[in-house]
């Protein structure tokens, strides 16, 4: 029988018959602000679990080692169990989100390269932003892994805005989770979505118009489930047409 491991803000982990591969069930339910603001987006775990699916696949595809096995119903993948290594690993191309409130720099000024950042995923603490220093402090991975981790984002961060560019959306910013296998391997884990993108549509120059991400519930843009759907249009277009090899 299957039982409850844990449940997250947008997802419930189940165990399976097989000790190695757990079920991941894709949530309506949307939160912000370390769940201060709390709703719903109807049609949000369905779409959310095919676009995941479909870029986890396509990651895998370039050799980046996932967590995903296979979809078996709208909402639930399987997935391989991993141990989450606590870190919210955050890839920036643009600056928006909590780097133009912490830098006082514009939103939507590109960035010469690529930012990696490393967050604790710590709710009770507010998901501070680490420095180099403090990882080393805590524990939290060891410096091979937190170099294994940091090649693989900038990796992911290429291939994703490559795969992007093509749907005609520009991929400001997103954040990754990791997770180490049965043999010690690490490999990304969790969802990659519009809960955990920012999206931003190149046909649009209006910068709420735009906008085709969590931030239309973050900040109640409205048209939030038609965003969602414009995204899992446009990837799965992408991977049908073969675009994305
Ligand atoms: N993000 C996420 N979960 C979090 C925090 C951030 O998925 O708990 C994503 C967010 O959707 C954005 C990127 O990480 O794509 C950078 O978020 P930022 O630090 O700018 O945070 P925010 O503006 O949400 O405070």
């Amino acid at each position: 029988m299957p039982t409850k491991l844990y449940e997250g803000k947008a997802k419930i982990l189940y165990t399976t018959d097989d000790p190695a591969v757990l079920l991941s069930c894709f949530k309506d339910d949307a939160t912000a602000f370390n769940a201060q603001k709390r709703g719903t987006i109807t049609g949000k775990g369905a779409i959310n679990c095919t676009i995941t699916a479909a870029l986890l696949a396509y990651l895998a595809d370039q050799g980046i080692p996932t967590h995903y096995l296979e979809t078996v119903s709208p909402t639930e993948m399987r997935v391989r169990a991993v141990q989450i290594i606590p870190l919210e690993v955050v890839v920036r191309n643009v600056v928006a989100g909590s780097l133009a409130r912490e830098t006082g720099l514009p939103v939507g000024q590109v960035l010469s390269r690529p930012l990696v950042e490393f967050y604790y995923k710590n709710d009770d603490l507010g998901d501070p932003l680490l420095t180099g220093d403090r990882l080393q402090l805590m524990e939290l991975a060891t410096p091979e892994q937190v170099s294994t981790i940091q090649h693989y984002a900038l990796q992911i961060n290429q291939h994703l805005t490559a795969f992007f560019n093509r749907c005609g959306i520009t991929l400001v910013d997103f954040k990754l989770e990791f997770g180490l296998d049965a043999q010690n391997q690490i490999r990304l884990a969790d969802e990659i979505s519009p809960d955990t993108c920012r999206l931003w549509d190149q046909g649009e120059s209006d910068p709420e118009r735009r906008v085709l991400d969590k931030d239309r519930f973050r900040h109640d843009l409205g048209q939030v489930e038609a965003a969602y759907e414009t995204i899992r249009e446009r990837v799965l277009k992408a991977v049908t047409s073969g675009a994305a090899v």
